[in-house]
């Protein structure tokens, strides 16, 4: 499955836009990964998948080097209002869905590559973090934040939406591969 192809089977599999970009000069930052410890989502050291759960950022940046391109995954989501917090969870629900629904297809095709979600992973009711190893590591999705990563610049580079305007909210997730396909 070649990257254009991949991008198709993602939008197919419910996602709202999903464009390539090179992962050349996409840095992990530290000010992204510091927002996760102010611990807005009530999840940091919660979870496998936040820090410091998912490793150093050194850590994240080393895994991060190994893959060349990307797919930005879009999902955008109808709110009522700006106050529509049941809105929001749905919408965090549907992307968490979608993320795994797109890691059933990419990990046939590409067993190599490495997903990025948004927010906290939330296949078990209660995670194992940090008294026992996580329940499903092969399908357990870190998020964008997590590897330090700009979702706003990301989305940009991608040629995606981002006015973040409107009663709307934008989710955003990461196919990381090493590299095209010689065969396609
Ligand atoms: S799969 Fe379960 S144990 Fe692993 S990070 Fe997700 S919630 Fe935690």
């Amino acid at each position: 499955m070649d990257i254009a192809e991949l991008c198709r089977r993602v939008l197919e599999l419910g996602a709202t836009g999903a464009s390539p970009i090179s992962l050349l000069g996409v840095e992990p930052d530290p000010q992204f990964r510091d927002l996760c410890a102010l611990n807005y989502c009530g999840r940091y050291a919660k979870s496998w998948t936040c820090p410091p759960g998912c490793g150093t950022l050194e850590e994240c940046a080393r895994r991060l080097k190994a893959y060349r391109q990307a797919v930005v995954v879009q999902l955008i989501h109808p709110l009522e209002d700006s106050l529509d917090v049941e809105g929001m969870t749905e919408g965090q629900k549907a992307f968490d869905r979608l993320m795994q629904r797109i890691q059933k297809a990419v990990k046939e095709a590409r067993p190599d590559a490495l997903l990025l979600g948004a927010g906290s992973c939330s296949l078990c009711q209660a995670c194992t973090y940090p008294d026992e190893p996580c329940r499903y590591p092969e399908l357990a999705i870190p998020s964008v934040e997590s590897f330090g990563l700009d979702v706003q610049a990301l989305t940009e580079k991608a040629g995606l939406p981002c006015s973040w305007s409107g009663p709307r909210v934008y989710y955003c997730g990461l196919i990381c591969l090493r590299g095209e396909q010689e065969d396609g």
